[in-house]
């Protein structure tokens, strides 16, 4: 499958890792849009939140206590953070393989959305 982030999970791109189990990966964006800017992403191939099942349920919930997790462990769960997810062309997707940012380390700009 040609997809950039099932590479990453496989080890065949690099990747620095902040957080990893048998079904969730995260790591940092190498385009950081904020000081911290960590993706993390299900180790199944889940193409967007669209394509997201009721079996895919418990692994949702995971991917936002590995957030939880990690935004205390980066030192930002006080300071506070902003969880996205894109979905598709208008959402601003460009990877496809479901992926959560945590954004925060800095006072983020209002982001409600734009036409
Ligand atoms: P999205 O626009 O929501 O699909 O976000 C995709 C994100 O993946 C972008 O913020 C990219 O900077 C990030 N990204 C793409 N390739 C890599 C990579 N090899 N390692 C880390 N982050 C990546």
């Amino acid at each position: 499958m040609d997809c950039i982030f099932c590479k990453i999970i496989e080890g065949v791109i690099p990747s620095t890792k902040v957080f990893e189990n048998d079904r969730i990966l995260a790591f940092r964006d190498i385009q950081p849009a904020a000081p911290v800017h960590i993706l993390i992403i299900p180790k199944k191939h889940i193409p967007t939140m669209n394509d997201v099942t009721d079996e895919d349920a418990p692994v949702i919930a995971e991917l936002f206590a590995a957030a939880r997790q990690i935004a205390k462990e980066q030192g930002i769960d006080e300071s506070g953070y902003r969880l996205v997810n894109n979905v598709n062309a208008d959402g601003g997707q460009v990877v496809y393989h479901l992926h959560i940012h945590l954004l925060g380390g800095a006072k983020l700009s209002p982001l409600l959305g734009e036409v």
